[in-house]
């Protein structure tokens, strides 16, 4: 029987052609981002100011279905997809559960995360654009790093404005990036006035994505030739993460088998979306039914405990309202070991969805998670990121649902990261050290009285 191998690789030819837009199949589309100033819907013309063109029209588009990938950014996907789905027979075994796990492993490239599967394409559409320059900002340091890569391959200098305290714990991260042509500033900095802001108004900070991409995007307004790049959240990032969907779907097909959960960690939404992307359509469609499950970490728990609302996407509210399920821009969240999962909002695709009731969502604690990680990394050879440990942590506890229940279910979770320079985190669990922190509803609340009022 063919699912008896343990690694499902594609051949090259079977490569996704074209992305696959999901919001095109959602009867009730995700709500439309807001001009900060004004609360009236943002034109083309606007975000142009602050993204490339081609991802505009991308970000803007909720009816095309299929969208070609161009042949430049298959030209490098080539490099290290198709990407692996793995059958987990050795955590099945430890966990003696009838059910069937596998997963998409998005770590085999050197920036260590599904997150160059968007750099790429961005950084192709602002070359050919006839841009010089990109921005960023970069949490835990995957998205900096892709951004880097695909900046240096394509011929485009990188700035990257990197949250404080990863800058601090992961200077491999930097090096690397550094390596790539990347230009790394931690942030907040002193060099725009938006970090200058934050730093006087809370002295010592150790930064938040939302202070990065406040920054970031400063700096591309002042740079001739430039755009900021966003590394998750947005549509058009969804949108490019749905290749790992595609070719999930694609192996589950040759194997036969079909998924009944499947299960996703959620920072900003955007491997999520990706991954559910063309599972999601066909019972967005009605042709055939999956569980979702969204796993976010306790200490921020934007869907779980956030609101669904029109909130800024950045501290220094520069970029457009979104409305998506959030804690607040105001929120710093605790400085977790899942720097990537650390962002006060959600997707507005992944928050739709959620709100229409198509997903389920969860949280867990670092303890939870990096226990899930240590049990993982010695049953299956990859030592996971501390991202994709929630998404393992999850699917631990539905196949252990399924042992009890005596159920034989198929159960698929992304594998986003490599968890290589996360050793500080490992570290620090390996040591007792690792404390959870759960934010009290004060907290939660405060923030959330400070989210803007929108009349719609
Ligand atoms: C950034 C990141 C995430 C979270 O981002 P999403 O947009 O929610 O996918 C998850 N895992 C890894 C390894 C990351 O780098």
């Amino acid at each position: 029987m063919k699912s008896e191998q343990y690694k499902t690789y594609l051949d090259e030819s079977e490569l996704p052609r074209a992305w696959y837009n999901l919001r095109a199949d959602m009867k009730e589309k995700p709500a439309p981002l807001l001009n900060p100033e004004t609360h009236l819907p943002v034109t083309a013309e606007e975000l142009e100011k602050v993204f490339c063109k081609e991802c505009v029209k991308q970000e803007l588009d909720d009816t095309t279905r299929e969208i070609p990938i161009p042949q430049g950014v298959l030209d490098f996907y080539k490099m290290y997809r198709p990407s692996p789905l793995v059958r987990a027979y050795f955590l099945e075994k430890a966990l003696g559960t009838p059910a069937k796990i596998y997963y998409k492993f998005e770590g085999n490239n050197t920036s260590g995360s599904h997150k160059l599967n968007s750099a790429i394409a961005q950084a192709y559409y602002a070359k050919e654009q006839g841009l010089t320059d990109v921005t960023t900002e970069t949490g835990a340091g995957q998205w900096g790093t892709a951004l880097s890569m695909a900046s240096a391959f394509y011929g485009l200098k990188c700035h990257v404005y990197m949250v404080k305290c990863s800058y601090e714990q992961k200077p491999f991260r930097r090096e690397v990036m550094r390596t790539y042509g990347g230009d790394v500033t931690p942030s907040p900095s002193m060099t725009t006035e938006v970090g200058r802001r934050i730093n006087a108004e809370h002295p010592g900070t150790t930064g938040s994505l939302g202070c990065a991409i406040s920054e970031a995007v400063e700096a591309a307004s002042k740079l001739p030739n430039s755009r900021y790049l966003l590394g998750s959240v947005l549509n058009q990032v969804c949108l490019h993460q749905s290749v790992i969907g595609l070719e999930a779907k694609t192996a589950f097909d040759k194997l036969g088998v079909k998924p009944d959960v499947i299960i996703g960690c959620a920072g900003g939404g955007s491997n999520l979306v990706g991954l559910i992307a063309p599972f999601m359509g066909e019972k967005l469609r009605g042709e055939a039914d999956y569980r979702f499950i969204a796993v976010e970490p306790s200490s921020c728990p934007s869907l779980t405990r956030g609101k669904y609302a029109y909130d800024y996407c950045d501290t220094g509210k520069v970029c457009p309202l979104q409305k998506m399920y959030t804690l607040g821009s105001s929120y710093i969240p605790s400085a977790s070991h899942a720097g990537g999962l650390r962002y006060h909002g959600m997707s507005a695709t992944l928050s739709a969805l959620y709100d229409q009731k198509y997903i389920e969502a969860r949280s867990i604690t670092q303890t939870e998670v990096f226990e899930a990680a240590t049990l993982f990394a010695r049953v299956e050879g990859t030592l996971p990121a501390p991202e994709s440990a929630h998404a393992i942590r999850a699917a631990m506890d539905e196949a252990l649902r399924c042992k009890k229940e005596g159920r034989e279910e198929t159960i698929l979770f992304g594998l986003t990261g490599t968890g290589y320079f996360d050793m500080y985190a490992y570290a620090r669990y390996n040591d007792g050290e690792m404390s959870d922190y759960i934010p009290t509803d004060e907290e939660i609340l405060k923030a959330h009285e400070r989210l803007p009022k929108i009349k719609v």
